[in-house]
């Protein structure tokens, strides 16, 4: 089976495997989880930030992100297929009293006009005050785009005082696509998050950043939740791996998600535009096609090539580092074929 249905899918590497089990441990929720203090403390300094929190999940990281910024009562606003608001299944409101206002934007790109007009300052008993500003990058159901305006409007922020968070599960994949440091991104932001889980290879985790302040109250809340872990280093320990080995080859992913979309867009004019293939997420619009996404699903499932849906008419392929460009273009070929 060739499995484009997710980054999320890749399997640890013998040499990761190798320094999870060599790994040095202790009690984290004592503090005393050498590797684990060094997975966030290494994460703080690439992101340009003071403190660092491992966590067991991107979405864990963005609940304790966001409600640091927030309070309840409080909005956060974010583009409309952003993960905050619609694949961390009401989190932020079940767990944390916080609403969503939502901008639409194609790729799910910054839209700095929309953006504006939602800004809700404190008008007291009347309105909800928007208490920060969530944007993704790269955008997972926008197809792997990276923020065009991301620092215009870390700027319009900063100057009305309204902080942003950055979900930043893909933002490795931005930086090796843009050719900006993370820290360049992350800095901006008064919390963001990174996963290690996706194109990394890692098998578990993601990391918030922040001040020490801030982490230390985010502390505090993944122990509330009842996700404080005591000999996490072995986990850990994985994410070093990634961050030493994985991040650099990002840019195969890349290619070989462009080179799925020139398959594509060859068989199904209009399906997908290859130059807008930032980073490893094909985004294909099967609506001109005349197929619908579950058969499409199903019949490359059927020869060996697992894919997703996101949307009535949205398929998804994601490269990670268990496909080969090979691998990928067979992908490419199987579904340009079932497209035609
Ligand atoms: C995957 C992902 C997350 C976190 O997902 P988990 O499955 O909770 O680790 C957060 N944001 C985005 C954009 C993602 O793609």
């Amino acid at each position: 089976m060739i499995d484009l249905r997710s980054d999320t899918v890749t399997r640890p590497s013998a040499g990761m495997l190798a320094a999870m089990t060599s790994a040095p441990v202790g009690d984290d929720v004592y503090g005393e989880d050498p590797t684990v203090t060094e997975l966030e403390e290494t994460v703080a300094g690439l992101l340009g930030h003071e403190a660092g929190l491992f966590t067991v999940s991107g979405s864990l990281a963005n609940i304790l992100g966001v409600r640091a910024l927030s309070a309840p009562g409080t909005e956060v606003l974010c583009e409309a297929s952003a993960h905050i608001a619609r694949a961390e299944l009401g989190a932020h409101a079940a767990v944390s009293g916080i609403t969503t206002r939502t901008w639409s934007a194609p790729a799910g790109q910054i839209d700095l006009a929309q953006i504006r007009a939602l800004i809700s300052a404190d008008l007291g008993p009347y309105f909800v005050r928007t208490a920060a500003v969530s944007v993704e990058n790269t955008h997972n159901f926008g197809g792997g785009s990276i923020q065009r305006s991301y620092d215009v409007l870390a700027d319009e922020l900063d100057a009305i005082g309204l902080p942003l968070h950055l979900d930043g599960a893909r933002l490795w994949n931005a930086s090796v696509a843009s050719g900006v440091p993370v820290s360049a991104y992350a800095s901006r932001a008064a919390a963001a998050s990174v996963c290690l889980s996706k194109g990394l290879g890692a098998p578990v985790g993601s990391v918030l950043v922040g001040s020490t302040e801030l982490i230390r109250e985010a502390r505090v809340w993944r122990k509330r939740l009842g996700a404080g872990w005591r000999q996490a280093g072995v986990l850990a320990a994985a994410g070093l791996y990634a961050l030493q080995h994985n991040v650099d080859r990002l840019a195969e992913d890349h290619a070989n998600a462009r080179l799925i979309a020139e398959i594509l867009a060859d068989a199904a004019p209009g399906s997908v535009k290859p130059d807008q293939v930032d980073t490893n997420i094909v985004v294909a619009d099967l609506a001109a096609t005349g197929k619908s996404v579950p058969e499409v699903v199903e019949a490359a499932r059927t020869e060996g090539i697992l894919v997703g849906g996101v949307g009535p008419t949205q398929l998804r392929l994601v490269t990670h580092l268990d496909v080969s460009t090979s691998g990928c273009r067979r992908a490419g070929e199987v579904v340009a074929g079932l497209l035609r």
